[in-house]
């Protein structure tokens, strides 16, 4: 296919649900990506948070092609041994508990609420947070606390309190007799990256325990390494209730999971909650190659270290421009807060040859894969700065 048929058939045969970047991708490895023309691009934010190994990792291109030759799919009323070793490997990293395998983060949240539900017996109340963001569908919608997504959708499924961020006594008034779980992500990453405060979540979890409520913790975005710890619950030295991820979980390949703490796991029994496709064999093995790699490689301290090194040379990018307000972030998840809307600098940084991203308007979002170099930062460094000398200061 030549470029404009890529485009023409988009136009005509995918809906266009997607505000799109006109560049068409034939190729990746590591932080680099090779498009229709053969530019190369360096990608600093590979997958929308699923590239925690950056594209195509060797690891995870090996574990796929050895499943996929001996058995692609079985479904779970049987037994195989990738989802078995799978599981075993996330709790041994994690806490106790058990998992229950999906495909997305929206599918995987949408069970934790289900979850809560059944737990609730007749509690059914869910508090969340403003500028959440748990997914598309209507629960988790409803569960998300940015009214732009909602826009349109409307009646969505009762039951979801929104409160503001970090403000304990919000919360505490938002309780009832009818509340069984409050649910949030430790940084908000779609909502701008704001960070939870450690004694706010510290706060959390005691309420939680007082009031029996389910601390759900939704580390999508966060989870596997991204925070230079790999969840990024284990800062704030609290374990959830339940924890769901997906993004970063299977190199690239879709897989979720919600993993609840093993005292109340068995709530949901047989029938109860299901998913098809839900940790089939390819994508776990994928998986365990994903959290192998990362361990081998020393991938959580390469991303604080790493984090770090960015965060100083963006710190210095601020004292030079006056449009950059505040850089903030934990490990290798960036958000560079500016006074003006952060799409046109979006645009130069793309023509430029370095993909980043931009949410909440104003706030540029940094997410390079966990074995990003300094080589690569200096980079991307190099072409935000000379992006910023023209358009930088007012
Ligand atoms: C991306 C994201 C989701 C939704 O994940 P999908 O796989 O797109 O359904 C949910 N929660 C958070 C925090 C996310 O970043």
């Amino acid at each position: 296919m030549k470029l404009q048929d890529v485009f023409d058939s988009y136009k005509e045969y995918i809906m266009p649900t997607y505000t799109k970047v006109p560049l068409v991708f034939l190729k990746g490895k590591g932080s680099k990506l090779w498009d229709i023309h053969n530019q190369v691009f360096l990608d600093f934010f590979p997958g929308w948070g699923v590239g925690n190994l950056g594209h195509c990792h060797p690891k995870v291109m090996q574990a796929v092609r050895d499943q996929v030759s001996k058995l692609i799919f079985i479904p779970n009323n049987y037994y195989q041994i990738p989802q078995a070793k799978l599981a075993k490997e996330l709790i041994y990293l994690t806490y106790p508990g058990k998992v229950f395998f999906c495909n997305s983060g929206a599918e995987a949240n949408e069970g934790a609420i289900k979850f809560a539900r059944k737990f609730g017996k007749g509690r059914y109340e869910i508090i969340t947070f403003e500028n959440s963001f748990h997914g598309r569908t209507l629960a988790t919608l409803a569960a998300t606390g940015q009214s732009k997504y909602k826009e349109g959708f409307q009646p969505l499924p009762e039951g979801f309190v929104c409160v503001k961020f970090n403000d304990i006594e919000k919360v505490k008034e938002a309780i009832t007799d009818k509340t069984i779980a409050i649910m949030l992500e430790l940084i908000q990453g779609e909502g701008g990256i704001n960070i939870a405060d450690k004694n706010f979540v510290l706060e959390l979890k005691k309420l939680c325990d007082e009031k029996e409520l389910l601390l759900i913790v939704d580390e999508v975005q966060t989870g596997i390494g991204r925070t230079g710890k790999l969840f990024c619950h284990q800062y704030y030295g609290i374990n959830p209730d339940i924890m769901t991820l997906a993004k970063a979980l299977g190199g690239g390949l879709p897989i979720a999971a919600m993993v609840v703490r093993k005292e109340i796991a068995d709530t949901l029994g047989p029938g109860m909650h299901a998913s098809t496709f839900g940790g089939g064999p390819v994508i776990c093995k994928a998986s365990l190659a994903v959290l192998a790699a990362i361990q081998k490689e020393g991938l959580l301290s390469n991303a604080k270290k790493m984090g770090e090194y960015l965060f100083a040379k963006l710190n210095s990018l601020k004292e030079k421009y006056q449009i950059i307000k505040e850089v903030r972030g934990l490990g290798l998840m960036i958000g560079i807060e500016l006074s003006i809307e952060g799409k046109v600098i979006v645009e130069k940084c793309i023509q430029k040859g370095l993909l980043i991203n931009c949410t909440h308007d104003k706030v540029l979002r940094l997410m390079p894969a966990l074995n990003i170099t300094k080589k690569d930062i200096d980079k991307a460094i190099g072409i935000l700065d000379s992006v910023f000398s023209v358009t930088g200061n007012p």
